[in-house]
């Protein structure tokens, strides 16, 4: 956005991000940092808004889980609030999580989901299902310009070490020769999409026309098994790491992977970076952080 000549604000509470992140930003002249939660009121001109707020990891999702749910529904009803005040463009951050443990393989837009509403997992799942409400309702009522994109796992470089998502979990146990922990017996499958390419779909998404709200499935349709991930992950790292099954979470889908056809026809995407290729930049950076300037 940046290259593109836009004015960048950038509001995060470090909850699970970095400065570090940002780091090569920070004294751009277009560029603004705020330290801001955004379950508080918000009050600034902007022209559009991506509101991506809240923890995704299960381990940090679950850490707070009130929390979780007031950053999904209290932050999206103030993030809405200021999108109708500055009449500016939302996009919201949903995900394959509104499909909870799917019954209907691969999950597309039209399929309402399998959601637990008390489980560990319910305060992501039902905090996004939620903020999926208030952006209709918004859009209804309000006749605000809203996008929703419900992501499918996502990967790649700037991931926390301690993230504790799969993929990045699986790289640095590899890369430490620790053993890599599978949970459950590691047949569940997840499609994991590499960031670059999300990125490009989001912001492909913002600039659809008014009259498109989504939501609309972002993912990589590319489907593994949680054991082949990890193979390969240990084969990609030449690690000696042996593997540590231990107990599944509740919860826990057995599988995943995203019907892309609304994606391909309303946005003229796909994604272009396979697994391999992915894992290769992915294991690069946690090699060596310092290529996080880049
Ligand atoms: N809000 C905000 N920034 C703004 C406008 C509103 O953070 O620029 C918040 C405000 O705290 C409010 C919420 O968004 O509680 C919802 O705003 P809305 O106008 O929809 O509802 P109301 O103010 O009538 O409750
Ligand atoms: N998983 C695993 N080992 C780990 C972390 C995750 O086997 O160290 C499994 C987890 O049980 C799930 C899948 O990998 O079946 C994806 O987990 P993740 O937390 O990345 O995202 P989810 O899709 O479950 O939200």
């Amino acid at each position: 956005m940046l290259a593109d000549g836009d004015d960048v604000l950038c509001v995060d509470n470090f909850f699970t991000g970095t400065r570090d992140n940002i780091a090569h930003l920070i004294g751009r002249p277009h560029f603004e940092l705020m330290r801001h939660d955004v379950t508080f009121p918000l009050y600034v001109e902007v022209d559009e808004i991506y509101n991506l707020a809240c923890p995704a990891s299960p381990v940090h999702y679950q850490f707070d889980p009130v929390q979780t749910t007031k950053t999904s529904v209290h932050g999206a009803i103030n993030m809405l609030g200021l999108a109708k005040r500055v009449k500016a463009k939302i996009l919201q951050a949903s995900t394959s999580e509104v499909y909870g443990d799917p019954e209907v393989h691969p999950q597309t837009e039209s399929y309402w989901g399998h959601v637990n509403p008390i489980g560990i997992r319910s305060c992501y799942d039902e905090g996004k299902r939620c903020a999926e409400t208030l952006f209709f309702d918004y859009h209804r009522q309000h006749k605000l310009r809203i996008k929703v994109a419900r992501i499918f796992n996502t990967y790649g470089p700037r991931m926390h070490p301690n993230d504790g998502r799969v993929v990045s979990n699986f790289i640095v146990q590899a890369l430490k020769g620790e053993p890599i922990t599978i949970f459950g017996a590691g047949t569940q499958t997840r499609a994991f999409c590499y960031v670059d390419d999300l990125i490009e779909a989001l912001v492909r998404l913002m600039r659809t026309p008014d009259e498109f709200t989504g939501p609309v499935n972002v993912g990589n349709p590319g489907e593994f098994t949680i054991l082949a991930l990890a193979q390969k992950v240990v084969a990609m790292t030449g690690s000696n790491s042996g593997i540590t099954y231990l107990p599944l979470p509740g919860d826990d889908p057995a599988q995943r992977k995203p019907d892309i056809s609304l994606a391909r026809s309303a946005l003229g995407w796909v994604p272009h970076t396979d697994l391999e290729a992915g894992l290769l930049k992915t294991i690069a950076y946690f090699r060596d952080p310092g290529l996080r300037a880049a």
